[in-house]
């Protein structure tokens, strides 16, 4: 069996409990949760069975120690998370707004994060995985941005492959370089999994067809359009899908972004066909909208199976 392996950010979340509270006067708060889209991410390959791991950082505090100990529990390799002494873990404030919209209050670059790279132990581990999942989000500065080349240089030199979420904030597309980093990783991404506009993120054109067309021109074998609500498109050079998305509440949307694409991409690792991969997918989407907190509403093949029936 082969394992996935990826590199970013690890956080807490702490939310609003009420929505339309925002952070100007005082509230009360849930949290701390597990977070971060890369360890949500990794944590819902886990969940499946899947061999994985996280090259990550954390202070040595009860919030990096809670992560730590919630991806060890699931399954997750974490023995490429460093603990350092002198950092506080992220995290990450949430409040959601009457309209669904969310406001964030983010220390990550100046968290333990600040300090990701590929150590003796990321690289021990890389070299044991033979896919590579990246997190638009996790590409916060320049430190990040090589160690995250390095290992699709890695991972690609010995035949394996590379999925891509851009799940792109507005700051990280005023650093220095990161136009150039994108379209590296893109023309080195098997599996995108874009969502919404940011299908256009790096297209000569805002056209979604005529995108499709230029990203799989690039070498990109399978894109898969998030839709939110609306479900989720497929495109390779041979056909295009679409699914509805499954009925669910939506309580907290954060994550279903992240458990989707973990979905799609393990299961297609294990040779499925692109429609079951998609309707399990779509599964996981649907199951973490309907859960408070980012990382709760990761899901096993018997609960997929169970909310498919
Ligand atoms: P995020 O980055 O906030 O985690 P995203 O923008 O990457 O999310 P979305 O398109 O919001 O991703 O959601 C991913 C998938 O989750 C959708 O394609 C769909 O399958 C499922 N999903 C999202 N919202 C809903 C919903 N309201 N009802 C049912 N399924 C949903
Ligand atoms: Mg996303």
């Amino acid at each position: 069996m082969k394992k996935i392996v990826t590199l970013g950010e690890i956080l807490v979340e702490i939310m609003t409990t009420k929505r339309g509270q925002g952070f100007r006067t005082p509230g009360y708060f849930v949290g701390p949760y597990p977070s971060g889209a890369p360890a949500i991410f990794i944590d819902q390959v886990a969940h499946l069975n899947y061999p994985c791991g996280i090259i990550s950082c954390v202070g040595d505090d009860d919030f990096g120690h809670l992560n730590i100990d919630r991806l060890k529990n699931d399954g997750v390799d974490v023995s490429a998370i460093k603990v350092i002494g002198e950092s506080t873990t992220g995290s990450a404030f949430v409040n959601y707004r009457l309209n669904g919209e969310r406001d964030f209050i983010f220390n990550i670059t100046n968290s333990a994060c600040a300090h990701i790279s590929l150590t003796a132990a990321g690289e021990k581990l890389l070299q044991e995985c033979s896919h590579f999942h990246i997190m638009g989000s996790s590409l916060f500065s320049s430190g990040i941005i090589e160690s995250v080349k390095m290992a699709v240089h890695s991972i690609k030199d010995r035949g394996g492959t590379i999925s891509f979420d851009p799940n792109i904030r507005k700051e990280i597309l005023q650093l220095n370089g990161i136009t150039e980093a994108i379209d590296f990783i893109l023309r080195n991404t098997d599996i995108f999994l874009p969502s919404g506009q940011e299908i256009s993120l790096l297209t000569d054109t805002n056209n979604e067809d005529e995108a499709i067309k230029e990203i799989l021109g690039v070498g990109v074998s399978e894109i898969i359009l998030k839709r939110g609500s609306e479900g989720c498109s497929y495109f390779d050079k041979k056909q295009r899908l679409s699914m509805p998305a499954y009925m669910a509440e939506e309580i907290d949307p954060t994550g279903a972004g992240d458990c989707f694409g973990a979905t799609f991409v393990t299961c297609r690792l294990m040779d499925m066909p692109v429609t079951d991969a998609l309707r399990y997918a779509n599964a996981s989407g649907a199951i973490a909208v309907h859960k408070n907190g980012p990382m709760e509403g990761t899901s096993t093949f018997s609960e997929l199976d169970e909310y498919l029936s």
